[in-house]
């Protein structure tokens, strides 16, 4: 497993106690938030450093010292530190959409996005303790804000009357920076509601900061178990043994994780280092749900590959790699939710029967069912 946080703890924080390291609460106090600070830490290319500082109040950066620590500074091409460390290339603004995913006409009330009939996704901060470069939601960024009680009140009630919402999926920003009491409180209000089956909670501390998967917390999640947790890993390097111990602690508490990637180019776009993270977060009792095209935000057209890309991943998994490692790749559109996207396995359909093809290409004879004989 790796462990690079013990050798780049003593790199990059040297004087830090293992007390104040373990205590999420220091990580959010010591968030690295501008450009002069990353570069205290991690070498960046003069010509890139001259192109962010003349846009210097476009960025927005916040970066956890935890994942800090998990970045090798000789390396520029470091899977984490593309994620986290601007690039130049944000500006480049000429692809894209501020709300890639309509989401701004999917707002019955303030803070709710009701796309699917079964579903309300609540948009409950719009604070991240550490801003993905990738983020689809990067024009949130700007506007700070959490839910006040009668926002959340509102929200509330709004599922509440709807019965065909069976679940709820709390997101953001990341809702798990939000106090104990806030959490404690939303979930208590949801468990009352009898049409709400199940409640989901998206967020990407399990790899950004593990620590606050703290004992409290834990013990909040089990009071209204299952609860279903959806992760956000984009690359192995980003399981840790903070995120170890975090998740053995969920675990316990009856917490059901997935995980959600993002296929990013020059991050994660190669068969091996998705099959790795997949069988590293099976090891640990995630399983992995989505693996997403990168979606059309604007500022983040470096990032996106081709959807032959993942098709192809989709296709080396196939067969190859545990069944519980394959993921749904999906295309998420512009109002109309997430599209599946899959390598075809029907080659034809003759008379009586499919052409079929498995994982190694040899084509099989599927007998139809007579209801779906073709007819003369
Ligand atoms: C992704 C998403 C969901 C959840 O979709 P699943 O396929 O159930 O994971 C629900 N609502 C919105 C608005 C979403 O973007």
């Amino acid at each position: 497993m790796i462990n690079r946080a013990n050798s780049f703890k003593e790199f990059y924080f040297k004087g830090v106690s293992s007390k104040n390291w373990k205590d999420y609460r220091w990580h959010l106090q010591n968030l690295i938030r501008d450009l002069d600070e990353v570069s205290s830490y991690l070498k960046i290319d003069p010509d890139d450093y001259s192109k962010l500082v003349k846009n210097k109040n476009k960025l927005n950066i916040s970066i956890t010292p935890h994942f800090l620590s998990l970045i090798d500074p000789g390396n520029m091409e470091d899977p984490l530190r593309k994620q986290c460390v601007p690039s130049p290339l944000e500006f480049s603004l000429k692809n894209g959409s501020r709300d890639p995913l309509g989401e701004k006409s999917k707002m019955p009330v303030k803070g709710v996005i009701h796309k699917y009939p079964d579903r309300a996704l609540f948009l409950v901060t719009n604070f991240c303790p550490l801003y993905c470069r990738h983020c689809f939601r990067r024009d949130n960024w700007y506007k700070k804000e959490v839910r006040t009680q009668q926002e959340l009140q509102a929200m509330v009630d709004y599922v509440k009357k709807d019965p065909a919402i069976k679940e709820v999926i709390i997101s953001g920003g990341d809702p798990l920076f939000l106090e104990d009491e806030f959490i404690d409180n939303l979930l208590g209000e949801l468990r009352k509601i009898p049409t709400i089956e199940i409640i989901r909670i998206a967020s990407r501390v399990l790899s950004v900061l593990p620590q606050r998967i703290t004992k409290k917390l834990v013990s909040i999640l089990k009071k209204y178990s299952p609860i279903w947790f959806v992760t956000h890993f984009n690359h192995p390097d980003e399981i840790s043994r903070e995120t170890i111990l975090a998740t053995e602690k969920l675990l316990s508490s009856k917490v059901i994780m997935v995980n959600q990637t993002v296929l990013l180019k020059g991050i994660n776009d190669e068969n091996w280092i998705i099959e790795k993270l997949f069988r590293e977060l099976l090891k640990i009792g995630i399983k992995p749900y989505y693996l997403f095209q990168c979606d059309p935000a604007k500022g983040t057209g470096h990032f996106r590959t081709p959807l032959s890309k993942g098709l192809k991943i989709m296709e080396y998994l196939h067969g190859r790699v545990t069944g519980l490692a394959q993921p749904i790749f999906a295309v998420d559109t512009e109002g109309g939710g997430k599209i599946p996207i899959s390598p075809n396995y029907i080659i034809s359909q003759k008379k009586d029967s499919f052409l079929l093809r498995n994982f190694e290409g040899k084509t099989f004879e599927y007998e139809c069912e007579p209801s779906e004989k073709k007819k003369d």
